[in-house]
This record gives structure tokens, sequence and C-alpha cells, in this order.
């Protein structure tokens, strides 16, 4: 790939390609993004690293930003997703150690994703991972998403933290749904045990809200961003409330944590999707997504759709998944990226401004595809 503008990817042939990958979620504003251009180029004449050991504005810029508009009240910056996890886990333990005589069993889930550091691939659900690079990290007991009785079966008084991701991403988009969600905070909350919102994929406005958790009308304790909050530079944040914030300097740190080039670019991202009507605007576009998917569901007799916002799956019914990526990366004069994180369905995360032609470009390019496979 040689260029990218919106939602279009150009490679060194000069073919183009309709991205609804974009980077995996990650750039939330398109390829090219004038707004990020700017924030980049101002920032990079201005100071590009002074130390992990200072503060600076961008760093604090950002931090304010999104304590004004989530639940939280102190912000720890990272370079991805993983490494927020990481930080999560380190502070729901490190606040076990001191509120819970030592709890430290972090209850995840079946199917999930939380990186691919150590600790995070030991916390994630994901299959053969248990054994691939063993002897995993020890304290991630399993439970079923949606199954509040399979968490409580796993509580013990080891437990200090569930940790769950709002929208199963890699997992084959799964929304956690309202009850369960609602329910498990109370639950809880009543067990002195921390929620921790991993909202590296579902975050950053994806699912239309600015913070998905926002759709359950509840408040984690913790929360992690990634991907969409850089809109494709290295950014990363974790994000707790006071009563549980227990790190003291040196806990946890990192060279180029916070760095102003990065944050700077977070603070562009941020404020264009706090614009007014921006996030009403993603809403809109889940819809039209949505049934243009559920079209295509009916048309060709396949399984049907899931999802939030701008993060839907098409559940295609049998394992053709694999086989539509390849014909749409493939196909001619344009191509189209998509992603098939299980076999049976495809995953679509385009930019939150992408327009309606390009959703219905996509889903028209999607049905000459479907005529030849299904
Ligand atoms: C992508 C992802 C991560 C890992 O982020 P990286 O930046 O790749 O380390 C963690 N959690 C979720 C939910 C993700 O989708």
């Amino acid at each position: 790939m040689v260029e990218g503008n919106g939602s279009w990817l150009t490679d060194n042939n000069g073919k183009r390609y309709l991205d609804f990958l974009q980077g995996w979620a990650v750039n939330c504003l398109g390829h090219s993004n004038p707004g990020m251009i700017e924030a980049l180029n101002v920032q990079a004449k201005k100071l590009i690293n002074p130390s992990p050991a200072f503060y600076n504005e961008p760093m604090i810029g950002l931090s304010n930003l999104l304590t004004e508009n989530s639940c939280f009240d102190k912000v720890f910056f990272a370079n991805s997703g993983a490494e927020a996890n990481e930080g999560a886990i380190k502070l729901a333990r490190k606040w076990g150690q001191l509120n819970k005589s030592g709890a430290f069993e972090i209850i995840t889930f079946d199917h999930s994703f939380h990186g691919r550091t150590l600790a995070t691939m030991s916390a994630s659900g994901k299959p053969n991972w248990d054994t691939m690079f063993a002897p995993q990290v020890a304290g991630f007991p399993k439970a079923d998403l949606n199954d509040l009785d399979s968490v409580k079966k796993l509580v013990t008084d080891k437990t200090v933290a569930v940790m769950l991701e709002p929208v199963q991403g890699e997992g084959g988009v799964i929304p956690t749904t309202q009850e369960f969600m609602r329910e498990l905070r109370k639950f809880t909350k009543e067990n002195n045990i921390l929620l921790i919102a991993d909202e590296v994929q579902a975050g950053c406005g994806r699912t239309g809200a600015l913070f998905a958790y926002q759709n359950y009308g509840i408040e984690p304790d913790i929360m992690t961003l990634g991907k969409g909050i850089g809109g494709g530079v290295p950014l990363a944040a974790l994000l707790a409330t006071d009563a549980v914030a227990c790190f003291v300097p040196g806990d946890q740190g990192g060279t180029y944590n916070g760095n102003p080039l990065m944050t700077a670019v977070g603070i562009s991202v941020i404020e264009q999707l706090l614009a007014p009507g921006f996030l009403d605007a993603v809403k809109a576009k889940g819809e039209l997504l949505q049934s243009e998917l559920l079209k295509l569901a009916t048309e060709f007799n396949l399984e049907g759709e899931r999802g939030a916002g701008l993060l839907r799956a098409l559940m295609l019914g049998k394992d053709i998944g694999p086989k539509l990526v390849e014909l749409a990366r493939d196909r001619n004069p344009e191509g189209l990226l998509i992603n098939s994180p299980r076999p049976n369905l495809l995953r679509f995360m385009p930019a939150l401004n992408v327009s309606d032609d390009e959703i219905r470009q996509m889903c028209n390019m999607l049905r000459e595809l479907l005529k030849e496979v299904a």
C-alpha cells in the first residue's frame, strides 16, 4: 500500500481498495485525516520527546478531554492496547494487595481478546492460546459472556476484578447484552470486585457513543483505550476512577508513554469525535450498514447480522468468510478490504466518517461476490 485517503487505499500498481478494515478499527477518521496531519506537523515542530519523566502539554490536554467526557479521574498513556491492558491488570492486582488481602484473580471471558503480551494472551479466551507459549500467566479464569451464573461460579476470595469487552471484537463481534452488563456491575459492586472495560476496539466512538460503557448506563472502575484513540498512530490509554487509581510514580512506565507527538494527535481525534453531530452520524451510518447487511442476509439466505454502531458482522451460516475476504481483495478494478475473524462471518469496521454512498458501494461489491460464492 502506498497511499490512503478517507475510506480508500491505493497500492503500488495504482489499484484502489475500499477499506472497511481501517487498520483493524484503528483509523477512526479514515486515511490522511487533515486534522490529524495538522496536529502531527505542528507538534513535530514544537516538541517530540521531552522524556516521560516530565509532564507535557498535549498529554495534559488529552487527559483532561478524556476525564471531562467519562466517569474516570486519572489517565496513564501507553503505546498499544496490550500495554494499556497490562497496566489495567497491574493496577487491579495492586488494588487487591492494598484493599483485598492480595486478591489477584481477574475473571475474563471465552472468546475475548486483550492483546499479545504474555499476561494479555493469558487473559484472552482465544482457542489454543492457553498452550501456544505455555506456561500462561496465572489468574485469569474464563466465564461465558452474557451468563452471570458462569461468572459467579468462578468467584473466590482471590477474585479482584472482572474484565470484558463491551463488544467482543476479535471473537466475532458479539455485543455484551444490556441486562448482563447491568447485572454484572451490580454483582461486582456488591462483592467488592472491580469492573474493567477493555474498550480498545469498541471505544472512541465506534459504537456511536464516545465510550461503549455509556450505552449501558453503568460506570466501570477501569477502562482501557487503544486503536481509535490515536486514529492510526500508536497511542493507548489506561483510565481509572480516583477510588482505584492506586499507582504511585514508578509503579508503571515506559520510554514513549505520553509522548507529545502521539498525544497531540489524540487530542485532534477526540475533538473531532466530540464535534456536534459526529457521534449521531456514526449511529445513523451504523443503522444504514445494518439495514444493508440485513438485505444481503435475506437475499442470500444467510444467518443474519449483529454488532453495535460501526462495528458489525454479517453471519454467513457457512465457512465462506476467508474465501470472500480473498475474492473481495482481488476483485477488479477496485478491491474491497474486509475481514473474517471467524470463518462463518465477516467483520466490518469502516472509518467513522465513511459516507453513506461508500456503505452502499461496499454492500454492492459484496452482493456480486456472494452471487459467486453463496
Ligand atoms: C486490538 C485489541 C487489543 C490489543 O491492542 P494492540 O494495540 O494490538 O496491543 C486489546 N483489546 C482489544 C479488545 C482489542 O481489540
